[in-house]
Protein backbone atom coordinates (compact mmCIF):
# COMPACT_ATOMS: atom_id res chain seq x y z
CA UNK A 1 0.00 0.00 0.00
CA UNK A 2 1.29 3.58 -1.13
CA UNK A 3 1.88 5.57 2.56
CA UNK A 4 -0.34 8.85 2.62
CA UNK A 5 0.38 11.30 0.51
CA UNK A 6 2.04 14.40 2.62
CA UNK A 7 2.86 17.73 1.84
CA UNK A 8 6.33 18.78 2.88
CA UNK A 9 6.93 22.02 4.38
CA UNK A 10 8.29 22.83 1.52
CA UNK A 11 5.46 21.99 -0.77
CA UNK A 12 7.39 21.39 -4.06
CA UNK A 13 5.55 19.96 -7.39
CA UNK A 14 6.80 16.38 -7.56
CA UNK A 15 5.43 12.91 -9.07
CA UNK A 16 3.29 10.58 -7.30
CA UNK A 17 2.27 6.91 -8.11
CA UNK A 18 -0.43 5.61 -9.10
CA UNK A 19 -1.77 2.16 -8.84
CA UNK A 20 -2.57 0.77 -12.31
CA UNK A 21 -4.33 -2.96 -13.08
CA UNK A 22 -3.76 -4.26 -16.49
CA UNK A 23 -5.36 -7.46 -17.27
CA UNK A 24 -7.97 -9.13 -20.50
CA UNK A 25 -10.53 -6.57 -19.71
CA UNK A 26 -7.83 -3.18 -20.09
CA UNK A 27 -6.07 -1.14 -17.89
CA UNK A 28 -7.64 0.29 -14.40
CA UNK A 29 -5.64 3.44 -13.32
CA UNK A 30 -6.72 5.20 -9.68
CA UNK A 31 -6.04 8.25 -7.79
CA UNK A 32 -7.14 8.58 -4.60
CA UNK A 33 -7.41 11.62 -1.99
CA UNK A 34 -5.84 10.13 1.00
CA UNK A 35 -3.24 8.46 -0.83
CA UNK A 36 -2.49 10.24 -3.69
CA UNK A 37 -3.37 14.16 -3.91
CA UNK A 38 -3.60 14.76 -1.14
CA UNK A 39 -6.97 17.01 -1.38
CA UNK A 40 -10.45 16.31 -2.29
CA UNK A 41 -10.93 17.17 -5.62
CA UNK A 42 -14.32 19.17 -6.26
CA UNK A 43 -13.05 19.52 -10.02
CA UNK A 44 -11.97 17.79 -13.10
CA UNK A 45 -10.80 19.12 -16.58
CA UNK A 46 -9.27 17.57 -19.96
CA UNK A 47 -7.97 18.82 -22.75
CA UNK A 48 -7.97 17.19 -25.70
CA UNK A 49 -7.57 17.92 -29.50
CA UNK A 50 -4.55 20.10 -28.84
CA UNK A 51 -3.38 21.38 -32.40
CA UNK A 52 0.79 20.87 -32.84
CA UNK A 53 2.92 22.93 -31.12
CA UNK A 54 -0.45 24.20 -28.78
CA UNK A 55 0.89 26.00 -25.52
CA UNK A 56 -1.73 25.10 -22.72
CA UNK A 57 -2.65 26.05 -19.15
CA UNK A 58 -0.37 28.89 -18.88
CA UNK A 59 -1.74 30.87 -15.58
CA UNK A 60 -1.14 30.24 -11.90
CA UNK A 61 -3.47 29.72 -9.10
CA UNK A 62 -3.11 31.37 -5.62
CA UNK A 63 -4.55 28.47 -3.21
CA UNK A 64 -5.25 25.42 -5.41
CA UNK A 65 -3.76 22.45 -5.76
CA UNK A 66 -3.76 19.93 -8.87
CA UNK A 67 -2.95 17.26 -9.55
CA UNK A 68 -2.22 16.36 -13.09
CA UNK A 69 -2.45 12.85 -15.03
CA UNK A 70 -1.89 12.49 -19.07
CA UNK A 71 -4.47 9.57 -19.35
CA UNK A 72 -3.30 9.24 -22.93
CA UNK A 73 -0.41 10.70 -25.13
CA UNK A 74 2.17 12.83 -23.45
CA UNK A 75 2.81 16.75 -22.59
CA UNK A 76 5.37 18.44 -20.72
CA UNK A 77 4.34 20.75 -17.87
CA UNK A 78 6.60 23.06 -16.96
CA UNK A 79 6.21 24.86 -13.58
CA UNK A 80 7.94 28.19 -11.58
CA UNK A 81 7.76 28.26 -7.86
CA UNK A 82 9.63 30.81 -5.27
CA UNK A 83 12.29 31.21 -8.23
CA UNK A 84 12.97 27.60 -8.62
CA UNK A 85 11.68 25.99 -12.31
CA UNK A 86 10.73 22.25 -12.11
CA UNK A 87 10.10 20.33 -15.99
CA UNK A 88 8.13 17.40 -16.04
CA UNK A 89 7.32 14.98 -19.25
CA UNK A 90 3.76 13.43 -18.48
CA UNK A 91 3.50 10.27 -20.45
CA UNK A 92 1.92 7.51 -18.51
CA UNK A 93 -0.89 7.51 -16.54
CA UNK A 94 0.24 6.18 -13.19
CA UNK A 95 1.61 9.31 -12.74
CA UNK A 96 0.09 12.49 -11.28
CA UNK A 97 1.95 15.56 -11.05
CA UNK A 98 1.17 17.08 -7.77
CA UNK A 99 1.31 20.87 -8.16
CA UNK A 100 1.14 23.08 -5.11
CA UNK A 101 -0.46 26.54 -4.98
CA UNK A 102 1.93 29.78 -6.45
CA UNK A 103 2.97 28.13 -9.30
CA UNK A 104 3.51 30.04 -12.73
CA UNK A 105 2.72 26.69 -15.49
CA UNK A 106 2.91 26.33 -18.86
CA UNK A 107 1.88 22.61 -20.97
CA UNK A 108 3.56 22.18 -24.17
CA UNK A 109 5.03 19.48 -26.37
CA UNK A 110 2.01 17.96 -26.79
CA UNK A 111 2.15 14.11 -28.32
CA UNK A 112 -0.51 13.76 -30.77
CA UNK A 113 -4.26 12.42 -29.64
CA UNK A 114 -3.07 13.19 -26.26
CA UNK A 115 -5.87 13.43 -23.01
CA UNK A 116 -4.71 15.71 -20.40
CA UNK A 117 -6.65 15.41 -16.75
CA UNK A 118 -6.41 18.26 -14.29
CA UNK A 119 -8.46 16.95 -10.38
CA UNK A 120 -8.28 20.25 -8.77
CA UNK A 121 -8.98 21.05 -5.12
CA UNK A 122 -11.42 23.90 -5.57
CA UNK A 123 -13.57 24.76 -8.09
CA UNK A 124 -12.88 27.88 -10.54
CA UNK A 125 -12.51 30.94 -9.07
CA UNK A 126 -11.40 33.79 -10.29
CA UNK A 127 -10.06 35.82 -8.16
CA UNK A 128 -7.44 32.87 -6.93
CA UNK A 129 -6.18 32.43 -11.01
CA UNK A 130 -3.69 34.31 -12.32
CA UNK A 131 -3.64 34.70 -15.92
CA UNK A 132 -0.25 37.31 -16.75
CA UNK A 133 3.29 36.26 -15.49
CA UNK A 134 4.05 39.85 -14.78
CA UNK A 135 1.05 39.69 -12.23
CA UNK A 136 2.39 36.39 -11.00
CA UNK A 137 5.57 37.92 -9.68
CA UNK A 138 3.90 40.43 -8.53
CA UNK A 139 1.85 37.96 -6.23
CA UNK A 140 4.97 36.22 -5.64
CA UNK A 141 6.77 39.41 -4.39
CA UNK A 142 4.16 40.48 -2.11
CA UNK A 143 3.04 37.28 -0.39
CA UNK A 144 7.14 36.73 0.02
CA UNK A 145 7.33 39.89 1.99
CA UNK A 146 4.15 38.46 3.93
CA UNK A 147 5.75 35.22 4.86
CA UNK A 148 8.80 37.47 6.17
CA UNK A 149 12.70 35.38 6.25
CA UNK A 150 12.94 32.36 8.52
CA UNK A 151 15.96 32.01 10.56
CA UNK A 152 16.64 29.09 9.39
CA UNK A 153 14.39 26.40 8.07
CA UNK A 154 16.45 22.63 7.96
CA UNK A 155 13.43 21.42 5.17
CA UNK A 156 15.01 23.19 2.36
CA UNK A 157 17.65 21.35 2.12
CA UNK A 158 15.66 18.17 1.12
CA UNK A 159 14.72 19.70 -2.10
CA UNK A 160 18.25 19.40 -3.22
CA UNK A 161 18.68 16.28 -2.12
CA UNK A 162 15.52 14.75 -1.96
CA UNK A 163 16.33 11.33 -4.25
CA UNK A 164 19.84 10.73 -1.99
CA UNK A 165 18.83 11.12 1.06
CA UNK A 166 15.98 8.62 0.59
CA UNK A 167 18.54 6.04 -0.82
CA UNK A 168 20.73 6.48 1.80
CA UNK A 169 17.70 5.83 4.59
CA UNK A 170 16.44 3.38 2.83
CA UNK A 171 20.04 1.53 1.78
CA UNK A 172 20.85 1.28 6.08
CA UNK A 173 17.23 -0.08 6.35
CA UNK A 174 17.90 -2.92 4.50
CA UNK A 175 21.22 -3.04 5.64
CA UNK A 176 19.87 -4.75 8.83
CA UNK A 177 23.18 -3.28 10.13
CA UNK A 178 21.66 -0.11 12.90
CA UNK A 179 25.45 0.33 15.47
CA UNK A 180 28.26 0.89 13.60
CA UNK A 181 29.64 -0.78 10.82
CA UNK A 182 30.38 0.22 6.70
CA UNK A 183 28.58 3.40 6.78
CA UNK A 184 29.97 4.56 9.96
CA UNK A 185 33.28 3.65 9.03
CA UNK A 186 32.64 5.54 5.80
CA UNK A 187 32.12 8.52 6.98
CA UNK A 188 34.81 8.64 9.50
CA UNK A 189 37.11 7.99 6.49
CA UNK A 190 35.62 11.10 4.46
CA UNK A 191 35.41 13.21 7.25
CA UNK A 192 38.61 13.17 8.33
CA UNK A 193 39.94 13.57 4.24
CA UNK A 194 37.97 16.22 4.45
CA UNK A 195 39.22 17.58 7.82
CA UNK A 196 43.08 17.01 6.39
CA UNK A 197 43.29 14.59 9.63
CA UNK A 198 44.65 10.94 9.92
CA UNK A 199 41.61 9.58 12.11
CA UNK A 200 37.62 10.61 12.78
CA UNK A 201 35.89 9.07 15.62
CA UNK A 202 32.15 9.28 15.30
CA UNK A 203 30.34 9.62 18.78
CA UNK A 204 27.06 10.59 19.41
CA UNK A 205 26.73 14.45 19.51
CA UNK A 206 29.44 17.64 20.25
CA UNK A 207 29.58 17.57 23.97
CA UNK A 208 30.59 13.94 24.09
CA UNK A 209 33.08 14.68 21.62
CA UNK A 210 34.52 17.37 23.24
CA UNK A 211 34.48 15.54 26.47
CA UNK A 212 35.60 12.18 25.25
CA UNK A 213 38.68 13.86 23.78
CA UNK A 214 39.47 15.41 27.02
CA UNK A 215 38.89 12.04 29.05
CA UNK A 216 40.90 10.23 26.41
CA UNK A 217 43.86 12.61 27.23
CA UNK A 218 43.51 12.12 31.03
CA UNK A 219 42.29 15.49 31.85
CA UNK A 220 40.15 15.34 34.78
CA UNK A 221 39.63 15.81 38.60
CA UNK A 222 42.65 18.34 39.97
CA UNK A 223 43.08 20.08 36.15
CA UNK A 224 41.95 23.28 34.96
CA UNK A 225 41.03 24.34 31.69
CA UNK A 226 41.27 27.55 30.04
CA UNK A 227 38.32 28.61 27.04
CA UNK A 228 36.65 31.71 26.38
CA UNK A 229 33.87 33.11 28.31
CA UNK A 230 31.46 33.69 24.67
CA UNK A 231 31.03 29.73 23.51
CA UNK A 232 28.06 27.90 23.80
CA UNK A 233 27.74 26.34 27.11
CA UNK A 234 28.73 22.64 25.86
CA UNK A 235 32.24 24.15 25.88
CA UNK A 236 32.49 24.42 29.52
CA UNK A 237 30.06 21.18 30.34
CA UNK A 238 32.60 19.06 28.87
CA UNK A 239 35.27 19.93 31.23
CA UNK A 240 32.90 19.94 34.20
CA UNK A 241 31.95 16.36 33.11
CA UNK A 242 35.86 15.45 33.46
CA UNK A 243 35.94 16.75 36.71
CA UNK A 244 38.32 19.41 35.39
CA UNK A 245 37.59 23.31 36.45
CA UNK A 246 36.80 25.61 33.33
CA UNK A 247 38.36 28.76 33.29
CA UNK A 248 37.43 31.74 31.38
CA UNK A 249 39.09 34.05 29.26
CA UNK A 250 37.29 37.07 27.26
CA UNK A 251 37.63 37.48 23.66
CA UNK A 252 38.56 39.87 21.13
CA UNK A 253 36.06 42.57 20.21
CA UNK A 254 36.21 42.05 16.89
CA UNK A 255 36.29 38.50 15.87
CA UNK A 256 34.03 37.00 19.47
CA UNK A 257 36.83 34.31 19.38
CA UNK A 258 39.41 33.47 22.52
CA UNK A 259 42.12 36.23 22.76
CA UNK A 260 45.38 34.83 22.61
CA UNK A 261 46.83 37.18 25.22
CA UNK A 262 44.00 36.56 27.98
CA UNK A 263 44.61 32.61 27.47
CA UNK A 264 48.25 33.27 28.16
CA UNK A 265 47.45 35.56 31.30
CA UNK A 266 45.24 33.17 32.42
CA UNK A 267 47.43 29.77 33.06
CA UNK A 268 48.22 28.38 36.11
CA UNK A 269 50.29 25.48 37.29
CA UNK A 270 47.25 23.44 37.22
CA UNK A 271 46.58 24.15 33.53
CA UNK A 272 46.03 20.89 31.21
CA UNK A 273 44.24 21.88 28.13
CA UNK A 274 42.95 24.88 25.94
CA UNK A 275 39.79 24.97 23.96
CA UNK A 276 39.58 27.89 21.29
CA UNK A 277 36.24 27.71 19.45
CA UNK A 278 35.72 29.11 15.92
CA UNK A 279 32.93 30.54 16.97
CA UNK A 280 29.94 31.75 14.10
CA UNK A 281 32.53 29.78 11.57
CA UNK A 282 35.21 32.30 11.95
CA UNK A 283 38.61 30.31 12.86
CA UNK A 284 40.10 31.33 16.47
CA UNK A 285 43.63 32.55 15.89
CA UNK A 286 45.53 29.39 16.93
CA UNK A 287 49.50 30.11 16.18
CA UNK A 288 49.91 31.90 19.23
CA UNK A 289 47.56 29.34 21.77
CA UNK A 290 49.86 26.26 19.48
CA UNK A 291 53.07 28.41 20.59
CA UNK A 292 51.55 28.45 24.28
CA UNK A 293 50.02 24.99 24.00
CA UNK A 294 53.94 23.55 23.09
CA UNK A 295 55.61 25.50 26.33
CA UNK A 296 53.70 24.40 28.60
CA UNK A 297 52.83 20.90 27.75
CA UNK A 298 48.93 21.57 27.06
CA UNK A 299 46.35 19.48 24.93
CA UNK A 300 45.01 21.79 22.11
CA UNK A 301 41.41 20.94 21.84
CA UNK A 302 40.04 22.92 18.84
CA UNK A 303 35.86 23.25 19.44
CA UNK A 304 34.89 23.01 15.87
CA UNK A 305 31.71 22.51 16.08
CA UNK A 306 30.74 26.02 14.30
CA UNK A 307 34.03 25.30 11.96
CA UNK A 308 33.53 22.65 9.40
CA UNK A 309 35.11 23.88 6.26
CA UNK A 310 36.67 27.01 7.64
CA UNK A 311 40.46 27.61 7.18
CA UNK A 312 42.64 28.88 9.41
CA UNK A 313 46.31 30.18 6.73
CA UNK A 314 44.76 27.44 4.49
CA UNK A 315 44.75 24.45 6.61
CA UNK A 316 41.04 23.06 7.57
CA UNK A 317 39.81 23.87 10.66
CA UNK A 318 39.84 20.19 13.12
CA UNK A 319 43.43 19.78 11.64
CA UNK A 320 45.46 21.92 13.63
CA UNK A 321 45.30 21.47 17.02
CA UNK A 322 46.36 17.87 18.84
CA UNK A 323 41.90 17.52 18.24
CA UNK A 324 39.00 18.54 17.31
CA UNK A 325 35.51 17.89 18.45
CA UNK A 326 32.75 18.66 15.63
CA UNK A 327 29.04 18.52 16.49
CA UNK A 328 26.55 17.58 13.55
CA UNK A 329 23.30 19.39 15.16
CA UNK A 330 21.22 19.71 12.41
CA UNK A 331 21.49 23.37 12.63
CA UNK A 332 25.36 23.51 11.97
CA UNK A 333 26.98 23.63 8.26
CA UNK A 334 26.82 20.12 8.16
CA UNK A 335 24.07 18.77 9.97
CA UNK A 336 22.60 15.06 10.80
CA UNK A 337 18.82 14.59 11.32
CA UNK A 338 19.41 14.42 14.79
CA UNK A 339 22.42 14.21 17.37
CA UNK A 340 25.61 13.31 16.18
CA UNK A 341 29.32 14.42 16.33
CA UNK A 342 33.04 13.61 15.85
CA UNK A 343 36.26 13.79 17.32
CA UNK A 344 39.46 14.13 14.42
CA UNK A 345 42.73 14.05 15.17
CA UNK A 346 46.27 12.87 13.84
CA UNK A 347 47.18 10.99 16.99
CA UNK A 348 45.92 7.29 16.65
CA UNK A 349 46.24 6.55 20.17
CA UNK A 350 44.24 9.03 20.89
CA UNK A 351 40.91 8.50 18.83
CA UNK A 352 41.37 4.99 20.02
CA UNK A 353 40.96 5.69 23.12
CA UNK A 354 37.78 8.16 22.45
CA UNK A 355 36.64 4.77 20.65
CA UNK A 356 36.59 2.70 23.24
CA UNK A 357 35.57 4.99 26.00
CA UNK A 358 32.42 5.68 23.62
CA UNK A 359 31.59 1.59 23.35
CA UNK A 360 31.70 1.12 27.03
CA UNK A 361 35.76 1.00 27.11
CA UNK A 362 35.64 -2.26 25.90
CA UNK A 363 38.51 -3.70 24.08
CA UNK A 364 36.64 -6.73 22.67
CA UNK A 365 32.83 -7.85 23.94
CA UNK A 366 33.72 -9.33 27.06
CA UNK A 367 36.82 -6.85 28.16
CA UNK A 368 36.57 -3.79 29.42
CA UNK A 369 39.80 -1.79 29.81
CA UNK A 370 37.77 1.25 31.32
CA UNK A 371 34.66 2.87 32.23
CA UNK A 372 33.69 4.18 29.38
CA UNK A 373 30.05 5.05 28.36
CA UNK A 374 27.95 4.93 25.34
CA UNK A 375 28.38 7.48 22.42
CA UNK A 376 28.05 6.48 18.86
CA UNK A 377 27.42 7.61 15.67
CA UNK A 378 24.25 5.98 14.30
CA UNK A 379 24.90 4.37 10.91
CA UNK A 380 21.78 6.26 10.23
CA UNK A 381 23.09 9.66 10.51
CA UNK A 382 26.28 8.50 9.14
CA UNK A 383 24.93 7.76 5.93
CA UNK A 384 22.92 11.15 6.02
CA UNK A 385 25.87 13.02 6.76
CA UNK A 386 27.77 11.10 3.89
CA UNK A 387 25.20 12.34 1.34
CA UNK A 388 25.65 15.81 2.84
CA UNK A 389 29.38 16.02 3.54
CA UNK A 390 29.72 15.80 -0.61
CA UNK A 391 27.63 18.80 -0.74
CA UNK A 392 29.04 21.03 1.83
CA UNK A 393 31.84 22.60 -0.22
CA UNK A 394 29.37 24.02 -2.58
CA UNK A 395 26.92 25.20 0.69
CA UNK A 396 29.31 26.82 2.66
CA UNK A 397 30.45 28.79 -1.09
CA UNK A 398 26.89 29.88 -0.76
CA UNK A 399 27.37 31.30 2.66
CA UNK A 400 29.67 33.37 1.30
CA UNK A 401 28.03 34.73 -0.99
CA UNK A 402 25.32 35.86 1.21
CA UNK A 403 27.67 37.15 4.22
CA UNK A 404 29.00 38.96 0.99
CA UNK A 405 25.68 39.99 0.21
CA UNK A 406 24.88 41.42 4.20
CA UNK A 407 28.27 42.81 3.75
CA UNK A 408 27.94 44.89 0.39
CA UNK A 409 24.36 45.84 1.83
CA UNK A 410 25.04 46.57 5.70
CA UNK A 411 28.53 48.12 5.39
CA UNK A 412 27.86 51.73 6.02
CA UNK A 413 25.38 52.22 8.21
CA UNK A 414 26.25 53.90 11.71
CA UNK A 415 25.29 52.14 15.02
CA UNK A 416 25.82 48.48 13.18
CA UNK A 417 29.22 46.44 13.25
CA UNK A 418 29.54 43.71 10.96
CA UNK A 419 32.05 40.65 11.78
CA UNK A 420 35.72 41.47 11.12
CA UNK A 421 37.41 38.48 9.10
CA UNK A 422 41.14 38.27 9.76
CA UNK A 423 43.43 38.03 6.75
CA UNK A 424 44.42 34.85 7.29
CA UNK A 425 40.56 33.53 7.74
CA UNK A 426 38.19 31.53 5.34
CA UNK A 427 35.09 32.08 7.82
CA UNK A 428 32.26 29.61 6.58
CA UNK A 429 29.84 31.60 8.41
CA UNK A 430 27.99 29.28 10.22
CA UNK A 431 26.33 32.26 12.05
CA UNK A 432 26.35 35.93 10.84
CA UNK A 433 26.68 38.05 14.06
CA UNK A 434 26.54 41.88 13.63
CA UNK A 435 26.61 44.52 17.21
CA UNK A 436 24.02 46.84 17.55
CA UNK A 437 25.35 49.57 20.22
CA UNK A 438 23.54 51.79 22.17
CA UNK A 439 20.91 49.29 24.23
CA UNK A 440 19.07 49.59 20.73
CA UNK A 441 19.70 45.46 19.92
CA UNK A 442 16.50 44.27 21.46
CA UNK A 443 14.39 46.91 19.72
CA UNK A 444 16.13 46.50 16.37
CA UNK A 445 14.95 42.23 16.86
CA UNK A 446 11.24 43.28 17.43
CA UNK A 447 11.60 45.45 14.17
CA UNK A 448 12.70 42.39 12.15
CA UNK A 449 10.24 40.49 14.01
CA UNK A 450 6.99 42.60 12.92
CA UNK A 451 8.27 42.02 9.89
CA UNK A 452 8.23 38.07 9.81
CA UNK A 453 12.14 38.26 9.72
CA UNK A 454 13.90 35.64 12.15
CA UNK A 455 17.02 36.61 14.21
CA UNK A 456 18.44 34.66 17.64
CA UNK A 457 21.50 35.72 19.86
CA UNK A 458 24.62 33.88 20.61
CA UNK A 459 24.96 34.34 23.25
CA UNK A 460 22.31 36.21 25.43
CA UNK A 461 24.74 35.16 28.53
CA UNK A 462 28.01 34.78 29.01
CA UNK A 463 28.89 31.33 30.59
CA UNK A 464 30.51 32.84 34.07
CA UNK A 465 26.94 34.54 34.74
CA UNK A 466 25.14 31.82 33.95
CA UNK A 467 23.52 29.76 36.87
CA UNK A 468 25.05 26.74 35.98
CA UNK A 469 28.67 28.06 37.02
CA UNK A 470 27.33 29.76 40.10
CA UNK A 471 29.89 27.84 42.12
CA UNK A 472 33.31 29.50 39.83
CA UNK A 473 31.86 32.63 42.08
CA UNK A 474 32.63 35.12 39.05
CA UNK A 475 30.79 38.36 39.16
CA UNK A 476 29.36 40.47 36.10
CA UNK A 477 32.79 42.93 35.17
CA UNK A 478 34.90 40.08 35.20
CA UNK A 479 35.22 39.48 31.44
CA UNK A 480 34.00 42.83 30.16
CA UNK A 481 33.58 42.06 26.11
CA UNK A 482 32.12 39.04 26.45
CA UNK A 483 29.37 41.24 28.53
CA UNK A 484 29.37 44.05 26.28
CA UNK A 485 28.70 40.93 23.12
CA UNK A 486 26.27 39.58 25.24
CA UNK A 487 23.99 42.53 25.04
CA UNK A 488 25.27 43.83 21.49
CA UNK A 489 25.26 40.76 18.97
CA UNK A 490 22.36 39.94 16.92
CA UNK A 491 22.43 37.05 14.09
CA UNK A 492 20.55 37.42 10.66
CA UNK A 493 19.22 34.79 8.86
CA UNK A 494 22.23 33.09 6.32
CA UNK A 495 22.23 29.47 5.59
CA UNK A 496 23.19 27.88 2.34
CA UNK A 497 19.31 27.90 1.55
CA UNK A 498 18.68 31.75 1.68
CA UNK A 499 17.52 33.18 -1.66
CA UNK A 500 19.26 36.52 -2.42
CA UNK A 501 15.35 38.60 -2.37
CA UNK A 502 15.43 37.61 1.22
CA UNK A 503 18.40 38.58 2.22
CA UNK A 504 17.77 41.51 0.17
CA UNK A 505 14.54 41.89 2.59
CA UNK A 506 16.30 41.27 5.60
CA UNK A 507 19.15 44.33 4.39
CA UNK A 508 16.07 46.62 3.33
CA UNK A 509 14.28 46.25 7.29
CA UNK A 510 17.89 46.37 8.63
CA UNK A 511 18.69 49.47 7.17
CA UNK A 512 14.93 51.41 7.62
CA UNK A 513 15.46 50.70 11.29
CA UNK A 514 18.67 52.57 11.49
CA UNK A 515 17.27 55.19 8.94
CA UNK A 516 14.12 55.95 11.07
CA UNK A 517 14.39 59.27 13.08
CA UNK A 518 15.75 58.01 16.70
CA UNK A 519 13.77 58.57 19.84
C1 LIG B 1 26.68 23.03 18.98
C2 LIG B 1 27.89 23.28 19.77
C3 LIG B 1 28.38 22.35 20.69
C4 LIG B 1 27.59 21.14 21.13
O1 LIG B 1 27.21 20.26 20.15
P1 LIG B 1 25.99 19.25 20.40
O2 LIG B 1 26.08 18.31 19.26
O3 LIG B 1 24.74 20.08 20.38
O4 LIG B 1 26.20 18.58 21.70
C5 LIG B 1 29.57 22.60 21.31
N1 LIG B 1 30.26 23.72 21.06
C6 LIG B 1 29.82 24.66 20.21
C7 LIG B 1 30.63 25.88 19.97
C8 LIG B 1 28.60 24.48 19.54
O5 LIG B 1 28.16 25.43 18.71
Amino acid sequence: MTPPVKHAATDMPRLVALPIFKNELGTLCVAEASRHTGFTPRRLYFMTDVPAGGVRGVHAHKSLRQCMICFKGAATVELERRGSRFRFRLDRPDRGLLVPPGCWRVVRDFAPGTVLGVLASEEYDETDYIGEYADFLAWEAEAAAKRGVPYLDPTRSLADLDGEIDAAISRVLRSGRYIGGPEVERFERAFADYCGAAHAVGVANGLDALTLALQARGIGRGDTVVLPANTFIATALAVSRVGATPVFVDVEEDTSNIDPAAAAAALRPDTRALIPVHLYGHPADIDPLRALADRHGLFLLEDAAQGHGARYKGRPCGSIGDAAAFSFYPTKNLGAFGDAGAVVSNDASLTATVRRLGNYGAENRDEHLMQGLNSRLDPLQAAVLSVRLGHLGEWNARRRVLAERYREGLGNVAGLSLPAVRPWAEPVWHVFSVRVAGGRRDALQRHLEVAGIGSNIHYPRPIHLQPAYRELGLPAGTFPIAERLAVEVLSLPLDAFHRDDEIDRVIDRVRGFFSAARP
